[in-house]
């Protein structure tokens, strides 16, 4: 891909958005643009046209987007469905009528039904009904999805949709009423050990499978789908192994240093019994993660254990 493109990145700011900064910027792509919220709405229609016709972009990285764990998801059904829609709408079709050839779309693997064979292949999307904790957020993806293909066949654009597993990292969301179970089990694991507790409380049974894929490895694989000029496509994301619930908070416990016992509140919801992506679609064109789970949490604990101090302080 040509070094000068410019390269719009939705969502900077994001745990995604960030990743794709740091990566590209890291391999000498120099013209990245971004626009902070207050800047650029993306719910705005017309400030979104407006921002194309003027910013003579090449290609867009849409990681902007609602986004929250299985508690958000089921309490903010509305705004879920009707953000990510108005995202994508205005972000997808504001490109197309400004140019913009070349667009990757991130969805998330729960676009994929609730019971389906594992791992799952990108195929079998649309064959068995979703999971009903994040319906709304899942529905908004896969019209992203089908956004890109029908502009891809209607205008023959180049929109291809990326399906990361359970994402971890930098700029993770820590806030326990909206968090995804990493990094949720990070804080009470860190707040636990701090407070000498002798009890961290793991929602669900601890049974169901989650795969988890560290957001600099999604940032590297989005730039080898741009330098391979992969036109279209739906393409899993992930490292090919899950682990249960209660293996990974075994595994937080341990790097964070937290010695007490698991206790599982069962009155919260599992969600999907297991999500394991089938990636040989990337890795059969040469793509594969290279950060190991236990790795990424490592620094991601660092991180966040740094910046709690440095918010003391
Ligand atoms: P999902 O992958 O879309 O289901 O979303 P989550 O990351 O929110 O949840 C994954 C699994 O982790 C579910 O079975 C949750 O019940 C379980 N889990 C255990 N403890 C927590 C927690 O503290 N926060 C969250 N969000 N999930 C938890």
């Amino acid at each position: 891909m040509d070094p000068h493109a410019r390269i719009f990145i939705a969502g900077h700011r994001g745990m995604v958005g960030s990743a794709l900064v740091r990566e590209l910027a890291a391999q000498g792509y120099r013209n990245l643009v971004t626009r902070t919220h207050d800047a650029l709405d993306l719910l705005d229609q017309r400030a979104v046209r407006a921002f194309f016709a003027d910013e003579h972009i090449d290609v867009v990285l849409l990681a902007a987007a609602r986004v929250g764990g299985i508690l958000a998801n089921s309490t903010k059904p509305a705004t879920f469905l009707f953000e990510n829609l108005a995202i994508e709408t205005n972000v997808i079709d504001s490109a197309y009528r400004a140019g913009v050839q070349r667009l990757v779309f991130f969805g998330s693997s729960c676009i994929y039904p609730k019971l389906c064979a594992q791992p799952i292949r990108e195929s079998y999307l649309l064959s068995a009904p979703l999971e009903p904790t994040n319906e709304p957020y899942a529905i908004a993806k896969i019209a992203g999805v089908k956004l890109c293909e029908a502009y891809n066949r209607q205008y023959g654009t180049h929109y291809v949709a990326l399906m990361p597993t359970n994402l971890y990292g930098p700029n993770d969301n820590y806030d326990l009423a909206g968090s995804h179970v990493l990094p949720a089990l990070i804080r009470k694991a860190h707040e636990a050990k701090l407070a000498q507790e002798a009890t961290l409380t793991v929602w669900g049974t601890g049974e169901p499978r989650r795969e988890f894929l560290h957001v600099d490895d999604l940032a590297a694989a989005t730039r080898f789908v741009l330098e391979h000029e992969v036109r279209d496509g739906v393409f899993n994301v992930g490292t090919g192994e899950d682990l249960t619930i209660r293996e990974l908070a075994q595994c937080i416990a341990g790097v964070v240093g937290f010695e007490g016992e698991l206790v599982f509140d069962r009155s919260k919801p599992d969600g999907t019994p297991r999500k394991l992506l089938d990636i040989s679609k990337l890795a059969d064109m040469g793509w594969r993660a290279t950060i190991g789970l236990t790795d990424g949490i490592r620094d991601t604990y660092a991180r966040y254990a740094a910046q709690q101090r440095e918010h003391d302080a």
